[in-house]
């Protein structure tokens, strides 16, 4: 009777390890699944703002269409348009640091640089009241040395809207989606009406595609992973 129930017990063990086993590889398998199939992201960068009114209607919109997005301020706009700043944050969007005065590093002093990159992280953290984590250089001008007195992450782009010369939303909107692939990070700029037009083109025609707009550390993070 004893050597019965040890073998019941055995058994029942066996089985319980092998539905266990075999629950958690069907679970892996379709997680694996869906993350190869259904998604696709993108993230939507805006420099140079905030605007007293296109930032405003461009939040509005990103708003109606529950779209994240990432804001790389110059300071002095952001100080000027204090309320403008406060309703990016307060709406879920990602602050990154895109220098006080939109001048060219390559031409400024350490101290000059440190700065032009400190004072902004300021601005946004007395807002914010977490630490700017990103870092666009005006113009993309970046090397080593402005990499350490940032010591921040460098965000860049792979796909330029080139929306500053071209104020035409349609013609904007066309350039984006037909470049734009999984992972990338679009350029924008928020202090053109064309460009708040055609970002919701954008957004409509991409959402339509299957994208996920994204935030630039939630698009960083999903990179990793893969
Ligand atoms: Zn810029």
């Amino acid at each position: 009777m004893k050597k019965y129930l040890k073998i019941s017990i055995l058994i029942f063990s066996l089985f319980t390890i092998f539905f266990f086993v075999q629950n958690k590889y069907n679970k892996k398998t379709s997680l694996v699944f869906q993350e190869n199939n259904s998604k696709k992201y993108v993230a939507l960068t805006f420099d140079d703002g905030p605007h007293p009114k296109y930032t405003d209607m461009l939040l509005d919109g990103l708003k109606e269409r529950n779209v994240k997005a990432t804001f790389f301020v110059i300071g002095k706009n952001a100080q000027n348009n204090y309320n403008v700043l406060k309703r990016m944050i307060d709406e879920g969007h990602i602050i990154g640091n895109h220098t006080y005065s939109h001048k060219n590093l390559f031409l400024l002093k350490e101290k000059q640089i440190l700065k032009e990159i400190d004072q902004t992280n300021q601005i946004i953290e007395a807002v914010s009241l977490k630490p700017v984590k990103y870092f666009r250089p005006s113009y993309g001008n970046y090397n080593a040395k402005i990499i350490n007195l940032a010591q921040m992450e460098v965000v860049l782009w792979n796909v330029d809207s080139l929306d500053w010369k071209i104020r035409n939303s349609n013609r904007i909107t066309r350039k984006v989606v037909s470049k734009v692939q999984n992972g990338s990070i679009i350029l924008m700029h928020d202090i053109y009406k064309t460009s708040v037009k055609a970002a919701f083109k954008i957004i409509d025609e991409l959402q339509k595609e299957g994208y996920e707009f994204v935030t630039i550390d939630k698009l960083l993070e999903t990179s990793v992973e893969e």
